[in-house]
């Protein structure tokens, strides 16, 4: 991570939103595909936590975060609170804290015991983490949470080394490899976020390639999901990119381009993020019609005929 990279991030700021301890910042109920007739619930979970301590260019994710730590009870209180938000049987739990499930300034210690006892009788916790606290201790969490799965999900982002770099991620490709290799060996599934269209990706032609490249990678490091992303702009250094020329945002129709193209690239399961949708255009459909036809995807891993 550069450091005068990361002051610059830090600059380009405006204000954080409001954010309670007890409360996350948001919780859904949304559907996976398995296979092509068989999809699992999720009640996806953004917990409200200390912000993440890297400073990656394109992230707008510390904007819902706090800036101190939270309780191990503020984790279980969060946790009650969505599952009684969200009515209905769910097999698997994201747990996403817009950061690292394994930074103890995050998620205190002890609120992985709370974690365990909320997934007893569930399929799969789904958490994030950076590739740098892919460490043994995920590999010991991994063994007390079963017969649940663990799902690590890491923002790759891109295979471009160059971009990687630029993005600040504080990683390069082969940390990325060795973290998916220790992950690997410990039994653990993968799942990595990769952006569509991110800074310094100067056409959708390019930026199509990028998710091809990118799913090869992911492919080849076992990951089995790829999460695609549309690179959200008008933030902080983002809005300076995107009026140097350096970024434009994805529309619709590529968003579409790119889960296609990752489908016929990558071997295991492709999501797309529905997360703010509706602020991306679209040359070919409405946006509610986009919205509908992702979801499907989502479900289904194609898209429907008529979308
Ligand atoms: S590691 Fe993830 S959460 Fe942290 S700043 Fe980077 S993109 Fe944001």
């Amino acid at each position: 991570m550069s450091l005068e990279l990361s002051e610059s991030v830090l600059a380009a700021r405006g204000e954080r939103n409001r954010v309670a301890a007890d409360r996350p910042v948001a919780s859904f109920l949304e559907d996976e595909w398995v296979t092509s007739d068989s999809s699992k619930r999720a009640l996806t979970v953004l917990i409200a936590n200390r912000e993440c301590p890297w400073r990656c260019v394109m992230c707008d994710l510390w904007q819902n975060t706090l800036t101190r730590s939270v309780s191990t009870s503020d984790i279980e209180t969060q946790l009650q609170h969505a599952a009684g938000m969200n009515a209905g049987n769910f097999q698997w739990l994201k747990f996403y804290n817009s950061g690292s499930f394994f930074d103890r300034a995050a998620i205190p210690t002890k609120a992985r015991d709370v974690v365990l006892r909320f997934c007893r009788g569930l399929e799969r916790l789904i958490v994030e983490n950076h590739p740098g606290l892919a460490r043994r201790e995920v590999v010991e969490f991994a063994a007390r949470l079963h017969p649940v799965r663990l799902e690590v999900a890491m923002g790759l982002e891109t295979a471009n080394p160059r971009i990687l770099e630029r993005l600040n991620k504080g990683f390069d490709l082969n940390d990325f490899r060795k973290a998916c290799q220790l992950l690997g060996s410990g039994g653990i599934d993968m799942r990595a976020f990769v952006l569509v269209r991110p800074p310094w990706s100067y056409s959708d032609q390019a930026a199509l390639e990028d998710i091809r490249q990118t799913a090869a990678l992911a492919a080849d490091c076992r990951v089995g999901t790829l999460t695609l992303i549309p690179t959200r702009g008008g933030s902080g250094l983002m809005k300076q990119l995107e009026n140097q020329g350096h970024f434009s945002e994805p529309g619709l129709d590529l968003l579409k381009d790119a889960a296609l193209m990752a489908r016929g690239n990558f071997p295991g399961r492709v999501q797309v993020d529905t997360w703010d949708l509706e602020r991306f255009r679209s040359t070919r459909k409405s946006t509610s019609g986009h919205r509908a036809g992702f979801e499907y995807f989502n479900r289904h891993g194609e898209f429907p005929t008529r979308t």
